[in-house]
């Protein structure tokens, strides 16, 4: 398949729908993606012929289910370069792995004072979640600065790396910066020093390639909302030896090899964290996801992608008094802005009247907004399936919210 825009539009159903009579012009990608008409045939599909639970059945159907949710993990694994599936766990989203992790990992890998580091331009997700598992176990959490231009300052980084810290966690891609953080570099220099290292990987997995392996990262986590799937799907990537030796998160069905009520021993990986009846309809759509990315080629997506956002940030930098905040040399697919003393809350309301769909506040990463000290950023965040006709139209529409705000 080629990278045929028309075509592409046509693949989402949601694109044909209009808004207050307008057509919607979808610029909230970095909060969740559209789904192609594959994604949501898959989920009805499923239902409708193989739907049983999983793992436990000898009966026809739940082989049936298990095989394909176990093959869309062998899908989830190739796509992000992990060597096996054990390395794939299954999660609700960034936020549950980010959690999870938090969780097992300060159980089996911190003592009292010992140090996590996380940076200025995290979300919400990869920032409380480390903040409890220092009040449960009196660790410090340190933070890594950033500068003017929203870029991580890594010489600070470093010096914060040291004998007592235990594990970086940081955005491969900032939601309200768009910075792509040199995640490689980080995670050398964290080796270099013992530690650990998680990719809060949300905002990247549907933007850039991600190969695992060759970043050599210790824990990667995504949502599959956010990349074409489902909601309430996500992964935990984490290395097998790593996981291996991590205690499990929740207890319940599916996470144990044997059960008494004196003891129970733990299942094998990836299962010892997927408690519960996993979300194998999820998984699924997930994988076709992944594969209609695959057979559109993710390297025209993502230069289609990088055009948009270069135009968007052209037409938006011609606005007067027009502020925007992250200029990294590196930067991907979110564009947040100000215009002069304009509430963004009051923009995103009228362009929503226009039928552009634009998120605005603090996008979850509070301590960021703060440091900037604003209010919040109107943030619009691209997919392969926005046109630079309706970075036009939105260009167009901001400028006339504009007249009537200022
Ligand atoms: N991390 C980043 C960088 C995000 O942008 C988001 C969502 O916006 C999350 C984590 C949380 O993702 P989810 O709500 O899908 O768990």
């Amino acid at each position: 398949m080629s990278f045929d825009i028309d075509n592409i539009r046509n693949d989402f159903p949601i694109l044909a729908e209009k808004i207050y009579g307008k057509p919607l012009v979808y610029l909230d990608n970095a909060a969740t993606t559209q789904k192609p008409r594959c994604v949501l045939d898959k989920i009805t599909t499923t239902y409708a012929t193989q739907n049983a639970n999983i793992h436990r059945g000898i009966h026809y159907l739940s082989q049936k289910a298990t095989l394909a949710h176990e093959a869309a993990r062998q899908t989830i694994a190739t796509f992000i370069g992990a060597r096996s599936t054990n390395e794939i766990v299954f999660t609700r989203g960034t936020t549950e792995s980010i959690n999870l992790l938090a969780s097992v990992f300060a159980d089996r890998f911190c003592r009292p004072d010992d140090e996590i580091v996380i940076t200025q331009m995290e979300h919400h997700s990869n920032i409380v979640p480390w903040q409890m598992a220092a009040e449960r176990h009196r660790l410090h959490l340190r933070v890594a600065p950033i500068d003017e231009r929203g870029e991580l300052r890594l010489d600070e980084l470093e010096k914060l790396l040291n004998h007592r810290t235990r594990l970086v966690a940081v955005a491969h891609i900032s939601n309200v910066l768009g910075t792509v953080n040199p995640v490689k570099r980080i995670i050398e220099m964290a080796h270099a020093h013992g530690a650990k290292v998680l990719i809060d990987g949300a905002q990247a997995v549907a933007h850039l390639p991600v190969d695992v392996a060759d970043l050599d990262a210790d824990f990667y986590a995504f949502s599959g909302h956010k990349i074409y799937g489902p909601t309430g799907i996500g992964v935990l990537y984490g290395k097998e030896a790593l996981l291996d030796t991590l205690p499990p998160y929740q207890g319940g069905g599916e996470m144990i090899q044997n059960v008494t009520f004196e003891k129970t021993t733990y299942n094998e990986l990836p299962y010892k964290f997927e408690a519960g009846t996993p979300d194998f309809v999820g998984s699924v759509a997930l994988a076709e996801a992944l594969n209609y990315m695959d057979n559109i080629g993710r390297e025209a997506i993502f230069a289609h992608e990088d055009h948009l956002l270069r135009y968007a940030e052209q037409r938006l930098r011609e606005i007067p008094k027009m502020r925007i905040f992250g200029n990294a040399a590196d930067k991907n697919s979110v564009i947040s802005f100000l215009v002069g003393n304009v509430h963004p809350y009051d923009l995103g309301m009228l362009l929503d009247k226009t039928g552009v769909a634009v998120r605005t506040g603090h996008h979850c990463a509070q301590p960021l907004i703060d440091l900037l000290g604003i209010p919040g950023t109107v943030r619009a965040s691209v997919a392969f399936y926005n046109t630079c006709n309706e970075i036009d139209y939105f260009v167009e529409q901001l400028r006339r919210c504009l007249d009537i705000l200022q």
